[in-house]
């Protein structure tokens, strides 16, 4: 659990941080997922042309990036997708929160992670890439191709993001092993290999070996968007 000591904000942090506000909270049914819905009042989503990363304070002097996602830009809130699956502080302080809870975070910044028109979007990722995935193809034109896979470490997560991320036309997968295999399938499957952009995204082992992979059956760096979001 978090402590009182943890989540008191000291004069110093509250003046490197700005605020926003808890709307929303919803727990999967595996306990291994938060949905976070934000209150951001003076950030300007229009501006929003790359795949964002919110630095938010976990607990006393320490930041944990996580993705907005699903922003509406007239209501000002987006949505986190925080994975509360490993013993971390950004799981403590994500299990902990709660409506009305004010949310402090350094800045949001942006990774070099964007879709490119008239080209296939294909997706690699775990279970801290769901709101990456969502924030990319809403980035997207609406006629964009999309697929890919995600995977998650256990049966029931894999099932709550069908159940709960319908409008994100990937494949949901129970384990690492399973999606370096899906996507030997995947590539040896594909049209248009040259039209085609790869974004992997997550564990950092998984982010090397499929980029490896990929380079080896003749996908060109610049096709490749790679970032590992945990060691
Ligand atoms: C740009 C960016 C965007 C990100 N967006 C998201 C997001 O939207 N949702 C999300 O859930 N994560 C996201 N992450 C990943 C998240 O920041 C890391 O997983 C972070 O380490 C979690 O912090 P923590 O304080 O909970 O754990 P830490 O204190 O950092 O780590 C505690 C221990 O848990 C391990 N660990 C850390 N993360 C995981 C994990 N996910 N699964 C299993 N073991 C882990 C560490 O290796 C360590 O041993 C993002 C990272 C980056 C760089």
């Amino acid at each position: 659990m978090v402590g009182q000591q943890e989540k008191r904000v000291s004069v110093f942090e509250k003046m490197l941080t700005k605020t926003a506000t808890v709307s929303q909270v919803r727990i999967w049914d595996s306990n291994k997922i938060c949905e976070v819905d934000i209150h951001l009042p003076n950030v300007d989503f229009t501006k929003w042309n790359k795949t964002p990363a919110i630095k938010c304070r976990t607990s006393a002097m320490h930041y944990t990036d996580y993705t907005p996602s699903m922003w509406d830009k007239d209501e000002h809130t987006c949505t986190l997708y925080i994975d509360i699956s490993h013993k971390g502080k950004g799981s403590q302080w994500a299990k902990a929160m709660k409506e009305n809870d004010t949310l402090h975070y350094l800045h949001i910044d942006f990774e070099n992670h964007y879709p490119i028109d008239g080209k296939q979007l294909v997706f690699l990722g775990d279970q801290t890439a769901i709101g990456h995935f969502c924030a990319l193809q809403q980035l997207a034109n609406d006629k964009a191709q999309i697929s890919g896979h995600i995977c998650f470490n256990e049966q029931q997560t894999a099932k709550d993001f069908t159940k709960n991320c319908t409008g994100l036309p990937i494949e949901s997968l129970t384990g690492y092993d399973e999606i370096y295999h899906k996507t030997e399938q995947l590539i040896q499957q594909l049209d248009d290999k040259e039209n085609t952009i790869f974004y992997i995204v997550g564990y950092a082992k998984m982010v090397v070996h499929l980029r490896k992979y990929l380079k080896s059956q003749d996908i060109i760096g610049n096709q490749i968007k790679s970032k590992g979001f945990w060691y």
